[in-house]
């Protein structure tokens, strides 16, 4: 029996299997590639790490950090691993199973942790009619083509939406030769970091489209065009807008959405805002003894703050394997109102000195008053100059403070 059975070995993972490794736990790391980092690998930009080692690094950079570490740990690695069950035993255990090279891999372990990343939304989800032509690929698929294997998807390129990853791959596609004719964008404010419109469109001179959507693709066997429309206040297309762009590849960079096929099987409870399972602080979900962190808890801005969250994830199940069968915690629900597109935790285990909280707003907002309250009674509040939605914000706060009889409301 192992103490804590960790899945993935992304900046989530590591993290979490070096601090459960330290606390004392026997650990198990398993990964379905070949290498350890998750997506890391392929981000070869930097901008990573600056609030924990106060540098920018690339992300295979900051990943190799990890690795350096858990390698001088006794962590039981297993690659080329896919975990494809994970289930609950009477005794309250885990039974998890994976396929291998060398056949399928049978371990009980007492406290899970699943880090198993975020995975992006496809064309299919924002409804682009058209024939199933080539030539529309996800932009993390294109980041692994062109970073990992040195392909490349066209020369005349489109990208659907704005968020980091969209804007990051205009930049490199652009470098390594091809032409990006615009990133579209239905919304009217754009998705991702401020920084990265700067650094990856404006001083590349790619245009970026607010308010525009791709409605068509158009081709035989191959995207020849893709048709563009504008949109209205409730990002519709408005179809007497509509107009022909000729490329031969269109990137979809829609948006993330956390892992959680493997919790699909198990009692977890799903917090409609995050798209990830509750969590308390510590990252235990509502199945005791089965944690979740990094970006399949809850889509993160920085990977700094993964690692940050993983690490009280991996001490939490070391913990919890040590001293199984104990009383359950007390524990507070946190109710979100208002333009909050979440706040993480959404439960606050009670048996801890602090609570750290993650949280954005739905819109931008200037000069706005986050305010936390039990029972009509103010216990931390926060102005904020401005809040952006690709921006994630976090502050810690003490539970001593809490009261443990009534539910926390979260409001901006
Ligand atoms: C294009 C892009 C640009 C980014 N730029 C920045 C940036 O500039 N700065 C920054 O701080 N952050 C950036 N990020 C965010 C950062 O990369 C993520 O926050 C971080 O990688 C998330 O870590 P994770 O461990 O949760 O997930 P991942 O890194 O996705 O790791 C998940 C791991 O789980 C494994 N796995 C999944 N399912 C299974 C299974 N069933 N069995 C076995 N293994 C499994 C996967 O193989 C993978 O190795 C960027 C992300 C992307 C995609």
């Amino acid at each position: 029996m192992i103490d804590v059975l960790v899945i993935g070995g992304g900046p989530g993972g590591l993290a979490a299997a070096v601090s459960a490794s330290k606390a004392g736990a026997s650990v198990m790391l398993l990964d379905r590639e070949h290498a350890l980092g998750g997506i890391l690998k392929q981000c070869i930009h930097d901008g990573f790490g600056l609030q924990r080692f106060h540098k920018q690094l690339s992300g295979p950079s900051y990943a190799q950090a990890f690795i350096d570490e858990i390698l001088l740990l006794p962590v039981d690695i297993r690659l080329d691993c896919f975990v494809f069950e994970v289930s609950c035993l009477e005794d309250g255990s885990f039974r998890v199973l994976a396929s291998s090279r060398d056949g399928i891999i049978d371990v009980n372990a007492l406290a899970v942790v699943s880090a198993t990343g975020c995975r992006e939304r496809t064309a299919r989800q924002v409804s682009i009619h058209g024939d199933r032509v080539s030539g529309v690929f996800n932009a993390g698929c294109i980041q692994n083509l062109v970073n990992l294997h040195g392909y490349m998807p066209g020369q005349r390129c489109a990208i659907l939406g704005s968020g980091d990853i969209g804007l990051i791959m205009a930049r490199r596609l652009t470098l390594e030769g091809a032409e990006v004719v615009g990133v579209f964008e239905a919304k009217k404010t754009p998705s991702g970091l401020e920084r990265n419109i700067h650094q990856c469109l404006d001083d590349f001179g790619i245009p970026l489209h607010l308010g525009c959507t791709v409605t068509r693709t158009i081709g035989h066997r191959r995207l020849e065009a893709v048709e563009v429309a504008d949109t209205d206040d409730a990002m519709n297309p408005i179809l007497s807008t509509s107009r022909i762009v000729s490329v031969d590849s269109l990137i979809v960079s829609v948006g993330l959405i956390p892992e959680v096929e493997l919790l699909k099987n198990l009692p977890v409870k799903m917090d409609s805002r995050t798209h990830g399972p509750v969590i308390d602080q510590k990252g235990m979900t509502s199945v005791p003894g089965l944690f979740c962190c990094g970006n399949s808890s809850l889509v993160y801005d920085l990977v700094d703050y993964v690692s940050l969250a993983s690490e009280t994830a991996g001490q939490s199940a070391a913990k919890w394997a040590k001293n199984r069968g104990l009383a359950r915690k007390t524990e507070i629900q946190v109710h979100p109102s208002g333009p909050l597109l979440f706040i993480s935790p959404s439960l606050i285990d009670m048996d801890s000195s602090s609570v750290r909280f993650f949280f954005r707003a739905s819109e931008e907002l200037e000069g706005r008053t986050l305010t936390l309250c039990q029972n009509g009674h103010e216990i931390f509040k926060r102005t904020y100059s401005v809040l952006r939605p690709p921006q994630m914000e976090t502050f810690e706060i003490r539970t001593e403070l809490l009261d443990p009889d009534h539910a926390v409301e979260a409001s901006l």
